[in-house]
């Protein structure tokens, strides 16, 4: 079967983009691959998927079980690949590749450029030495922290600190980085006004200046026609967390509400929500 790098030069060709789920438990696991099952029977291809587990979400349900999960449920006719989403130290890439994963994304955005140059060539240096398929993602320009509801937009985040695509080509050449997460009017988390919007202009001056793939963070609360020309101006893979949050939320409070005590039927309702965004985005970013 393809690898995600196939999957990504694949998804070039087409003009779409891979959706990216976060998940902390095997409710999520179960949506994500329900959906995406969904969406392949629906467009009469094998739509790939990517699990994401950022550090907290993988402490949780477990590093070492995530993969395995995902591993097991990998088929042909299931490409489903694994992330450990925004990793804050070498440290714990390296066990995240040691543990198996696709990709690693290596998060040193808040120190300085030569500093993130420096702890992200590291990791690529790694991976490199393991002899793996996994890719190594470095990110660059700030975009928030938390997948939530906020009521503004974090401190920090404004046009002056999207990237800046001069950097953007020395940063990727200097690391060896597989995929760039760049900053272009994307946060993480759902403002409730709606803003920021994506800045087109600045992802294709980007995808002009680096040869790597471009990942879209914080996907959720955008429009669908901005993901579209996202994907047109050179995004392959697009995050959603907060969506998801939010669905399984509602969803088990409704399963509660009913009165419900067995786990798998409260917990079945939110599986569903979560399971309406994923076909959804999937939809959308694939163009089924
Ligand atoms: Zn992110």
């Amino acid at each position: 079967m393809k690898t995600l790098r196939e999957y990504l030069a694949w998804a070039e060709e087409n003009q779409v983009a891979i959706g990216h789920f976060n998940i902390s438990d095997s409710e999520g696991f179960k949506a994500v691959v329900e959906g995406a099952k969904d969406m392949s029977a629906q467009a009469g291809l094998n739509v790939p998927v990517i699990i994401g587990v950022s550090e907290g979400e993988r402490d949780f349900i477990g590093l070492e079980e995530v993969v395995s999960l995902v591993k097991t449920a990998r088929t042909n006719d299931l490409p489903i690949f694994i992330n450990a989403d925004h990793t804050y130290s070498v440290e714990k890439a390296k066990l995240a590749i040691d543990a198996g994963v696709d990709s690693v994304i290596i998060d040193e955005v808040e120190k300085t450029l030569e500093e993130n140059i420096k702890l992200t060539t590291e990791v690529v240096k790694y991976a490199r030495s393991k002899n793996s398929e996994v890719l190594i993602e470095g990110e660059l320009g700030f975009i928030g922290k938390s997948s939530k509801l906020l009521d503004a937009v974090p401190i920090g985040v404004s046009e002056k600190t999207q990237t800046n695509p001069q950097e953007a080509a020395r940063f990727v050449k200097e690391t060896g980085i597989d995929l760039l997460a760049p900053s272009v009017g994307n946060i993480h988390g759902i403002v409730k006004t709606g803003e920021p919007r994506l800045n087109i202009e600045r992802i294709k001056a980007i995808r002009e200046a680096v040869r790597v793939p471009l990942v879209l963070h914080g996907g959720s609360g955008n429009k669908d026609e901005e993901f579209l020309e996202a994907i047109k101006a050179g995004i392959r893979i697009i995050h959603i967390n907060t969506e998801l949050r939010i669905a399984y939320k509602e969803g088990i409070e409704e399963g509660i509400r009913s009165g419900e005590i067995a786990p798998y039927k409260f917990l079945a309702e939110g599986v569903e929500e979560m399971k309406k965004v994923v076909r959804d985005r999937l939809k959308l970013f694939n163009r089924i």
